[in-house]
């Protein structure tokens, strides 16, 4: 589906009745019965799907997916939860995939959620997580390292075909089915043909399905898509309900390719065990992470002395993302990544952010227009979780310094400090850091990757099952992953002590640049200090400190602040200079990497039309991996690229759709060159 067809979020009608039951307005039909619903979940989901039993014979570090239709109040996600708290090895992964058209309002998931005390330990964290912004497209949530729901916010079966790569190897990923919904008779479009092969395409060759109806559309749609189907007894009154298993054979032939098929995965091979990851400023730091929290025994290589010795090694950080005002990749990543982030980092590095507000302040007219779109197409308000407009007299009192322009306000973003995040997400059992050790080659032996290491001039040569480069510009200096457009872009940041009139900034600012809120230096007690900049040289690759880009950094701060550029005037200023590596659209690269000379004879027909489907598998360097080309968003767009990397890798499910998927491939560039009858590379 292109990002047009989307249509936007409705969210949920309910009324309340006095036992505190909520009850669809637009169905007329209820989410759940009070007096029972935790009851019947267990007996029509839990049971039927028989995942006790399954749960409990998992081997280690196995996964598991459950699929579901309407995910309403997240009552099965938590009692599923909890079932497999209780039964599942610790080192498996549960998957959760929930599709919701209507998604409920964060407080009324909070009403709801509090008539089950008995899950409060789970639904504490659903609520803590939820996305502040319903936005159409697929939303990742991860809970104590191995639960992870994939909440997708579509018409149902839509959003299910939304996450399929066209690949039946890697789509037939779901083990068990939820099939809850409104019941047929009140809501028949659901239960659609479209979504029956949905299903299918997503069954894996072990999967069941449970469900608390027996409509005939029901039985026949599942039927005809090669379930077997068994009537069993339904929960309390209810007399019958269905159960039962896939038996056909992914009819891989027939599935209909849905765009082009450049981004399929390499044929399912052995699932990594060790991987090596290449750089450890934030890129580098979160891919860690995400594979250490799947149980990969990850080791991290870094030239520097600690992490964050890069363009992520800066005093303060913010945490920044560029809404936009219409559908289309760019915009539907920065929403999705922002929100991700702050997730992300509130649950592993509370120490290290500053979280409590950010101001994207719109410093001309035409900015001014641009938020305004923004703020229509995104339906933002006054209310709103994510970020609210505000006018010049709004932000002034929000920011506590005077303010000229109006701006948009971003409650739950802020500041942090990039080294110290780095240092706390390598800190994980499965992580291994080897600071100071510069990987000088990498060789392709075997099956496995050889690494030639040094450190203080002693060598060493270490073997890994897969390889993550994060090492920004520097990846280029492999052969295996030279061709990739990455390209310098130089930053250099400014730091003056605070000042009284700098002391009053309350939260962090940007506009044409940035400045974050008079803190400590690191590792010092008593001495304030702000960041502000930061300058933007393309293709510039050297580091020193410049003058005349403290002046320009000083002058950016003067649009925005101009009494407290004037103050730090009389500073000598100091600061940092280091390169970020961005890609020509500016959207990350998170994925595997191409075997470059097979690319144009895979995909030279794409010369004579670039639309030209081509049925043939995408050749790769086996387990060889890119995360990089985080601009200047680093910190917002690591940890979603991160997830993405690690699902390529775990061969679990995607954390984003697939178009998005195809917009954060590494090879999409040598694809568009090939399109456009250019070199690939
Ligand atoms: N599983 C839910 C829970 O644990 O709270 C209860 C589900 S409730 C009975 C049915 C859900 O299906 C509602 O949240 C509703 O908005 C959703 N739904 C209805 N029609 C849909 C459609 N066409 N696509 C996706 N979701 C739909």
């Amino acid at each position: 589906m292109s990002e047009q067809e989307k249509k936007p979020v409705k969210l949920a009608q309910l009324e309340w009745r006095d036992n505190g039951q909520p009850v669809s307005s637009a169905f007329d039909d209820i989410y759940f019965s009070t007096a029972s619903g935790l009851e019947e979940t267990r007996h029509v989901f839990l049971a039927h799907n028989h995942l006790n039993e399954r749960w409990a014979n998992l081997a280690d570090g196995a996964t598991f997916t459950i699929g579901e239709t309407g995910f309403g109040t997240g009552l099965n996600f938590l009692a599923a939860w909890q079932l497999w708290q209780q039964c599942a090895p610790a080192s498996a992964q549960l998957h959760f995939v929930s599709v919701e058209k209507f998604p409920l309002h964060p407080q009324d998931l909070r009403r709801a959620l509090a008539l089950w005390p008995e899950l409060r330990e789970f639904s504490a964290q659903l609520i803590a997580q939820y996305p502040t912004y319903l936005a159409p497209g697929v939303h990742r949530l991860n809970f104590a390292g191995n639960v992870h729901l994939t909440l997708i916010i579509d018409e149902a079966s839509r959003g299910f075909e939304s996450v399929q790569l066209d690949d039946p190897q890697r789509d037939s990923t779901v083990n068990a089915w939820f099939l809850d919904g409104f019941a047929p008779s009140k809501n028949p479009e659901m239960w659609s043909d479209e979504l029956f092969q949905a299903i299918a395409h997503l069954s894996a060759a072990d999967c069941t399905f449970a469900t608390f109806t027996c409509a005939g559309i029901v039985k026949r749609g599942l039927k005809a898509v090669g379930f077997e189907l068994e009537k069993v007894p339904g929960f309390g009154h209810k007399r019958e309900m269905l159960r039962g298993q896939f038996a056909a054979e992914t009819p891989a032939g027939q599935r209909p390719h849905q765009a082009t098929p450049w981004h399929l995965p390499a044929p399912a091979g052995q699932v990594p065990t060790t991987i090596a990851v290449i750089g450890a400023g934030i890129a580098g730091a979160t891919a860690a992470r995400a594979l250490a929290e799947r149980n990969f025994r990850v080791t991290v290589f870094e030239q520097g002395e600690e992490p964050g010795s890069g363009a992520s090694g800066n005093d303060q950080g913010i945490l920044y993302a560029k809404l936009s005002p219409k559908p289309g990749p760019n915009g539907d990543f920065n929403l999705l990544a922002l929100q991700f982030a702050q997730r992300f980092y509130t649950a592993r590095c509370a120490d290290a952010i500053h979280f409590d507000g950010l101001l994207q302040l719109a410093e001309t007219e035409k900015e001014q227009q641009l938020q305004q779109h923004v703020v229509d197409h995104l339906g933002l308000d006054a209310d709103a979780l994510l970020a609210q407009p505000v006018s010049a007299p709004h932000a002034s009192e929000l920011a506590g310094v005077a303010l000229a322009m109006p701006g948009l306000y971003f409650p739950d973003a802020g500041w942090l400090r990039p080294k110290q995040v780095c240092r706390s997400l390598l800190q994980h059992t499965n992580i291994h850091f080897r600071p100071g050790t510069q990987v000088c080659s990498l060789r392709q032996s075997g099956e496995r990757w050889a690494l030639e290491t040094d450190r203080d001039g002693a060598s060493e040569s270490q073997m890994f099952d897969a390889v993550i480069l994060c090492s920004a510009n520097f990846n280029r200096q492999f052969p295996h992953t030279a061709p990739l457009p990455l390209q310098p872009i130089r930053g250099q940041v400014s730091f003056a002590e605070a000042t009284p009139p700098s002391r009053a900034l309350k939260i962090a600012l940007c506009g044409e640049g940035y400045i974050a809120p008079a803190a400590p230096v690191s590792g010092t007690d008593e001495k304030q200090q702000h960041s502000f900049g930061a300058t933007f040289k393309l293709k510039q690759t050297d580091t020193e400190i410049r003058e005349e880009e403290h002046e320009e950094n000083l002058e950016t701060l003067a649009s925005l602040l101009p009494e407290i550029a004037e103050s730090f005037r009389h500073q000598s200023l100091r600061g940092r200079a280091a390169l970020r590596a961005a890609t020509p659209d500016y959207l990350p690269m998170a994925g595997p990497v191409a075997e470059w000379d097979q690319l144009e004879n895979s995909y030279g027909a794409l010369r004579k039309n670039r639309k030209q489907l081509i049925d043939r598998r995408t050749p790769y360097q086996q387990n060889l991996y890119v995360l990089a080309g985080l601009g200047s968003r680093g910190f917002a767009y690591a940890p979603l690229a991160a997830e993405v990397l690690a699902a390529w890798i775990s061969q679990e499910v995607m954390p984003v759709s697939a178009d998005l998927v195809k917009a954060l491939h590494p090879m999409r560039f040598a694809i568009r060159n090939l399109g456009k009858n250019r070199a690939a590379h």
